[in-house]
């Protein structure tokens, strides 16, 4: 069965679609997510840039540069509703984030892991059964890092 997935801003200007399923989705709690979404964390899906088709909605780009990499990151969002539909990177230019909140059905998507759990917001349950990394998913030079995996469901302090 192929994959369909639709999906846009809370205004109706700006919708997409993509016929493949992600690379992966992930939820991510660094701080940089927390404020860009005004919110405790970012569930979100990375695609091939090439896999996501935007109709002709207006999309602008807010231009941050990352403290961690001094690489620059590319909020991209409707101007008249301020929805963030997602990310893409200067670090990563054959990548693209979409915004798991933006899909029409957020639950077509499966949550394969948490990143940066160390900031996680008090409050927030990691989820049990699922890879949480305390950073990144690889080391600066690539290797890939050692998950937890929680039996039960554990508070964020
Ligand atoms: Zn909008
Ligand atoms: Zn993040």
């Amino acid at each position: 069965m192929s994959f369909v997935l639709d999906g846009g801003c809370l205004c109706g200007a700006v919708r997409f679609h993509v016929n493949q399923a992600p690379l992966r989705t992930l939820v991510c709690h660094c701080t940089f997510c927390q404020r860009m979404t005004g919110s405790s964390f970012y569930a979100n899906s990375v695609f091939p840039v090439e896999a996501v088709e935007f109709n002709d909605g207006e999309v602008r780009k807010y231009e941050h540069t990352s403290d961690g990499s001094g690489k620059k990151v590319y909020v991209e969002f409707c101007p008249t509703c301020g929805t963030t539909i997602g990310l893409t990177f200067e670090r990563w230019p054959n990548l693209r984030a979409v915004s798991r909140g933006c899909y029409d059905n957020p639950n077509a998507v499966e949550i394969a892991s948490n990143i940066w759990t160390r900031s996680a917001q008090s409050g927030v349950a990691l989820p049990a059964e699922i890879d949480c990394f305390a950073k990144t998913r690889l080391t600066p030079d690539g290797q890939p890092e050692h998950p937890a995996r929680y039996p039960v469901p554990v508070m964020a302090r």
